[in-house]
Parts: structure tokens; sequence; C-alpha cells
């Protein structure tokens, strides 16, 4: 559906009705009228037909599918709370997480590092002895693959953590910083990997999460619910942003701006607003995401799962029916590749479907009903370079009234609820502005 919005000068200006852009424009809503100032205008170009950037929802034929599996877990209770309130229909389940490792035939409960004791004797011991006697650096440890040798031995990152880790980010872990995955990572150290081994404590940040039954689209439809109809030009794209005279050319007219919030990909943006910046030092991946509904089920236990056999094209599985109770198999599958890779998605689709029976997935069941989705970037690449790029850039776009924000604005690794978190800080900020 096509909005045409009546402007060509606008207050806030929004590249993106995803979480980002959508909670951004309901914030500054309520900032506005918490501080006891007019409400501004709000803009949100979204170059899309419909709202929801990654969390879209597809439904077909019975199933219900995200672009990869959606799934929450909220550490600021306000944040959960007034989504629900802007979700009454919807039914939201609370599950206990059930996520698992396929190492050699046997399914090892996550995470691996904390779950050695379930390996084969021999992986144990060698899993064991290598942590006792790993070299430890002092200090931070120069990347992600330096950081799971110093903390992990050698034998648990290379039969789990960087084999598999390598099969998401399609790249050698010595690009990554030591944190690139902040407290989305299960941190281990020794005591709590021998504790673990007589009483079992595998509790992570999404150890319950939510869901609704509709899916993660629901959460968007709660973000459009407070805001005007015509908030959102759909399948209008930002082009180009003239800095100097706070214009955005769009691929329909040019729009002034007093302030621009962008959930678009940082280095896309600076690109559109002809800033020079090194586009090498910026680097992620892409996932070919496959949504699969079976007639019937397999098997009932996991809610996902994780492959770092190199032999397997995917790198993680879910079970959607095993969410939802449904009776028919749902998967969805995770492939990682390259920023350049090109997908023959149809080939692709075979060699999962042939990868699913090969490591006992998929049975008798027969496919029924199929989607894909490419997510690019999916996880982008967190590294020092990158982020010496960001610090560069983003005082120049923020003096110009430019504000890049998000999974993507923000190059970083985060949840849908830091989207609402970060979005909400910046209206707040501009709120006293608004007298
Ligand atoms: C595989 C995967 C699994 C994930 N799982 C979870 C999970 O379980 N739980 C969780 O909380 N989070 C999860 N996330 C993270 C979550 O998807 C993101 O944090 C969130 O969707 C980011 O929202 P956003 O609005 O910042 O960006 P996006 O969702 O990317 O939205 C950006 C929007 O901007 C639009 N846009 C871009 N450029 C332009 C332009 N030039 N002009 C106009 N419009 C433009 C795009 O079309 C898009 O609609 C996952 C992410 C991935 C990749």
């Amino acid at each position: 559906m096509l909005s045409a919005y009546p402007v060509d000068e606008v207050e806030y200006l929004v590249v993106g009705a995803g979480v980002s852009g959508l909670s951004f424009a309901n914030w500054m809503r309520e900032a506005a009228t918490a501080a006891g100032h007019r409400i501004p205008e709000v803009l949100v170009l979204e170059a899309d037909g419909e709202p929801g950037g990654y969390c879209k929802t597809v439904k077909q034929d019975g199933f219900v599918w995200d672009y990869s599996g959606h799934f929450f877990h909220f550490k600021h209770p306000e944040i959960e709370a007034w989504l629900r309130a802007r979700m009454p229909d919807q039914t939201i389940l609370t599950v206990d997480k059930r996520a698992f490792i396929r190492f050699e035939g046997r399914d090892i409960d996550f995470p691996f590092q904390k779950n050695i004791h379930q390996l084969p004797r021999a992986d144990f011991i060698d899993c064991l002895v290598d942590l006792h006697f790993r070299s430890r650096g002092d200090g931070v440890p120069g990347s992600f693959k330096a950081m799971l040798y110093e903390r992990f031995g050698r034998s648990i990152a290379e039969k789990f953590l960087i084999p598999y880790n390598e099969k998401l980010y399609a790249c050698d872990l010595d690009l990554l910083d030591a944190d690139a995955m902040g407290r989305f990572f299960p941190h281990a150290d020794v005591d709590d990997i021998i504790r673990n081994m007589r009483s079992s404590d595998n509790r992570s940040y999404n150890s319950t999460f939510t869901y609704p039954t509709g899916g993660a689209i629901e959460y968007i439809r709660a973000l459009l619910r407070d805001l005007p109809a015509d908030t959102v030009a759909y399948r209008e794209r930002l082009e180009r942003v003239d800095l100097s005279r706070q214009v955005a050319i769009t691929s329909r007219r040019e729009i002034r701006f007093r302030r621009l919030v962008s959930s678009a990909p940082l280095n896309r943006l600076a690109a559109a607003c002809g800033l020079s910046f090194d586009a090498g030092r910026f680097s992620w991946n892409k996932v070919l995401v496959f949504n699969l509904g079976f007639d019937a089920k397999g098997s009932p236990t996991p809610h996902w799962m994780y492959f770092p056999d190199r032999a397997l094209c995917f790198y993680r599985v879910g079970w959607y029916d095993n969410i939802m109770g449904a009776d028919r198999m749902s998967l969805y599958v995770e492939v990682g590749a390259d920023a350049d890779a090109t997908f023959d998605v149809e080939a692709m689709r075979v060699r999962v479907l042939d990868d699913l029976h090969r490591a006992g997935i998929v049975d008798e069941q027969r496919l029924v009903s199929w989607h894909s989705v490419v997510l690019d970037p999916a996880y982008v690449h967190v590294n020092r370079a990158a982020q010496a790029e960001q610090s560069r850039l983003t005082p120049t776009l923020n003096a110009a009234g430019v504000y890049p924000v998000g999974r993507y604005g923000g190059w970083t690794y985060c949840s849908i609820e830091d989207n609402m978190v970060e979005t909400r800080a910046l209206a707040r900020a501009f709120a006293p502005l608004l007298r």
C-alpha cells in the first residue's frame, strides 16, 4: 500500500519501518508528551512494501514463520509491558529453551563449553586436558579466535566454537573482536564447567523466552498501533542525503529534515551522505534462511540445534512446531555465507533437505510448504577497524542532524529490545529541543 505523505519538509525523518525506526517514532511522541511539549512531525521512509524489516512473519499453508527464528527475552519489564499492552489479541507463549549441539551423532546440551562431560570419552578428555593446560594471555585477547583458545583451550575451541562460528560468520574468526558477540556469548570459567558436570545449570540470557503465536510481526503491529496512519511512506527509498542543506533525496522526492534517524546499515548511510570512508573496514555475512513445513511431526524435543560439522551446509536449525505445540514439523534452517556470495536457492534447498536427511532430522516426513529469504547484512563483523570508522563517521553525521540507530545503523550485535532501548534514549534526548 502506497502512502503519499504530502510534505517535502519534516521535523524528524526516519529511515526504516523496522523495530528501530518504528520504536523511535513512538518514543518521540511519548517523550514529547511526557515533557509537556507538542508532538513533532515524524515521517518514516520504508524501501519495502511492508513494515517489519527483519521482524517480518510469513503465514503460509497453516505455518507461521519468521525471517529465521526470532525469540524474545526482555530485560526491561516496562518495555515488554508497553508492547504487550498493544497486542491484546495475542497469546504470548513463555518457553523454557531446549537447545542442543549435534556433535558426531550425539545431541549435547547447549552451551558446549559447559557440557563437555556429555561428549564421547576421548573428546571429553581432550577438552578437559586442553582446558586445564590452555595458555592464558595477559590482557584482552587480540581476536574472537584468540579469546576462544585462551579461555577454553584448543579442543573446546576446535571441536565446536570455531567451526560453528566460522559457518555462521563466514569469516576467519581472527577478523572479529574478542567481545564481538557481547552478552550474547555464553561465557563460562573453569569452575562453571567443572560444577556443571555434577549439577547442570545451563542458564543463559535466553533460558526462557517469549513468542507471540502470530510471530515476530506482532511486535511491529504493536509499534504501528498508536502511530497516525500516514506515518510510514512505503516503497520510498532514501537514496542520497545532502548534509549541508539537510535534505534527503528519496526515490520519489526531496525532503528537508531537521533530524534524520536512520536504521539503514551504517556503511550504506555514509555512502548515501557522500562521506569518504574506508568501505573495506566494514564486513558482514549473509544468511540464507529456509522455512520448511512438513506433513508430519519430527523430533518433539529441540527448540533449536547448532551444527559445527562443516559437511552440513547449515549452522543452525530451529523447530517452530516444538515452540508452538504444533503437530507438523516446521523448521527454520540457517545457512551462513560471505557478503559477496550469490545463492542458487533451488540447488541450496535440495542440499538443505539432503543434509536434514543425513542428520536424521527429516525421515519419512514430506515437505509440503517452503519459503526462503536472504538476510543481507545478517551478522556484521564487529571489530576495531569498523569501530574506528564508526567513531569517525558518527560525529560528522550527528553534526548535520543525522543519527544512525539500530542493529545495522549501529553496526553491532543486539536484540530488538536493545533497539527499543537505544531509540528511547535518543527520543528522550531530543524532547527538550521541541519547545
Ligand atoms: C538471523 C537473525 C536472528 C535474530 N534473532 C533475534 C531474536 O531471536 N531475538 C531478537 O530480539 N533479535 C533477533 N535478531 C535481531 C533483530 O532482527 C534486529 O535487532 C532487529 O530486527 C533490527 O531492527 P532494525 O529496525 O534496526 O533493522 P531492520 O530490521 O534491518 O530494519 C531496517 C529497515 O530499514 C529499511 N531500509 C534500509 N535502507 C533503507 C533506505 N535506504 N530507504 C528506506 N528504507 C530503508 C529496510 O527495508 C528495513 O525495513 C536476529 C537477527 C538475525 C539476523
